[in-house]
């Protein structure tokens, strides 16, 4: 891959950095907190950034999207992360849900939903994980049961939805027949998180803030229309999301996660401070980081050079996300003990909170779109070749069986 920007990338990257420059109040600015406590605001961001042209840049013109490349998009994350602007409020919308709408839904969702969802009208969460399912995704037991006029009732709970309780939809993850092999019967919805029946409730997390929600479906009717994929066949359509979540999570081309350079402003003078011994173990720790660091950006451009062929993105797109989640975690451990007390008050460079919120939030980037134990198993059995895991319930149904079956 060429490093260097091509003549029309370059052109590009300076009508971006224009766009974003003219709009700077408009836009936000990261370090001044999460957009989800500030709803309108962030709104206004995205909508901003949409009305530049510069959201959903590779979606199709007639979805709001611009036809652009991989790239251009690239160069759109990396303009955004140099002038600090916020996060898109509706990134889990753009990343995951609407590239399912777009691969599977009908022409009456896609035009009604992608439009309004790039332009963050409406906001979107991912109903997929349950109390009983995380890793394993295909055991889950959220019922959808079809009428005699063809609507469909929901009934059961997901939980650690983000963002649930500001979406006005969500992609809904269901079980349409207990009878047969796991992955073999589930179904995809879209489901209006405003219907009758829904009820979100906010969890705490650890890091002080509220992002995530358990969710309960009580005789939720969704009508037949809003079905993504077919009767049964919903595992297709959620590999869709979830690979689209681990390149969205991976980087894609740009830094994700801390930027080693935030490290090193803000522990340099404390290094310098150390006595000798305890400073060439602080100058290894850095050393590593800052090779780690490397690692993600270039396990990122791999992948967006595969992606700029034409490419799918294949499992080693769990390697990015994978790489990004422990090298994020490292960093921010190492400048927390160098920086000591000050991690407490001191914001990162690049990031939302102070080193000590960062801290907090890294380990469940971890869990969040595939756990690192999880991305291990699909790096050694789909790029390796190693031996498959043993899956003692693998063709199993779900439903409890009285004969001692699958719980
Ligand atoms: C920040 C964040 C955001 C999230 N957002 C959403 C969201 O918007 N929508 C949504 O649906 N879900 C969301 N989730 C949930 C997430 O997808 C699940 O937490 C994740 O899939 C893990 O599932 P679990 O929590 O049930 O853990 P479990 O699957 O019960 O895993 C527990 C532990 O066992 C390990 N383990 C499990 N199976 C294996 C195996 N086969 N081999 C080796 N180790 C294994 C795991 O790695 C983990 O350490 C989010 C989670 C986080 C942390």
């Amino acid at each position: 891959m060429d490093f260097d920007d091509t003549p029309d990338e370059a052109a590009w990257r300076a009508s971006v950095r224009g766009y974003i420059t003219e709009h700077r109040d408009q836009l936000g600015d990261r370090r001044a907190g999460n957009g989800r406590d500030n709803v309108p605001a962030a709104k206004a961001s995205q909508a901003c950034l949409y009305e530049g042209g510069l959201v959903g840049v590779t979606w199709p013109v007639e979805f709001g999207g611009q036809g652009g490349t991989p790239m251009q998009q690239a160069i759109v994350d990396q303009e955004m992360a140099r002038a600090a602007v916020p996060a898109l409020l509706n990134l889990i919308g753009i990343g995951m849900c609407g590239p399912t709408v777009i691969a599977h839904g009908s022409e009456d969702q896609k035009q009604r939903y992608l439009t309004r969802l790039l332009r963050c009208d409406d906001i979107w969460c991912q109903l997929f994980s349950e109390p009983g399912s995380g890793s394993d995704l295909a055991a889950l037991r959220t019922k959808a049961v079809r009428d005699e006029d063809g609507n469909w009732h929901i009934t059961g709970q997901k939980v650690w939805t983000t963002g649930a309780h500001i979406a006005d939809y969500g992609i809904l993850l269901t079980r349409t027949n207990p009878d047969v092999a796991k992955h073999k019967g589930l179904t995809m919805f879209v489901v209006d998180m405003h219907a009758p029946g829904v009820t979100v409730r906010p969890l705490r997390q650890m890091n002080g803030g509220a992002d995530f929600n358990e969710v309960f479906f009580d005789d939720v009717v969704i009508a037949d229309g809003e079905r993504l994929g077919d009767v049964d066949n919903g595992w297709r359509v959620a590999l869709t999301t979830l690979m689209s979540e681990r390149v969205s999570l991976g980087g894609g081309g740009t830094d994700i996660g801390l930027g080693v350079d935030s490290v090193i402003a803000h522990t340099a003078q404390r290094i310098s401070a150390l006595s000798a011994d305890r400073q060439a173990l602080a100058r290894q720790d850095l050393g590593r980081a800052y090779v780690a660091s490397l690692g993600i950006r270039y396990t990122g451009y791999r992948l967006l050079s595969a992606i700029s062929r034409g490419e799918a993105p294949g499992p080693e797109a769990s390697a990015g996300k994978l790489a990004g989640t422990v090298a994020a975690r490292a960093m921010a451990d190492l400048a927390v003990r160098l920086i000591g007390d000050e991690a407490v008050y001191a914001k990162t460079l690049d990031g939302e909170g102070t080193w000590q919120h960062m801290q907090a939030v890294l380990p469940g980037m971890a869990i969040a779109g595939g756990t690192d134990q999880i991305l291990r198993n699909v790096l050694g059995e789909r790029v390796l070749g190693l031996p498959t895991e043993p899956r003692s319930d693998k063709g199993a149904p779900v439903r409890p069986s009285t004969t001692g079956g699958q719980q």
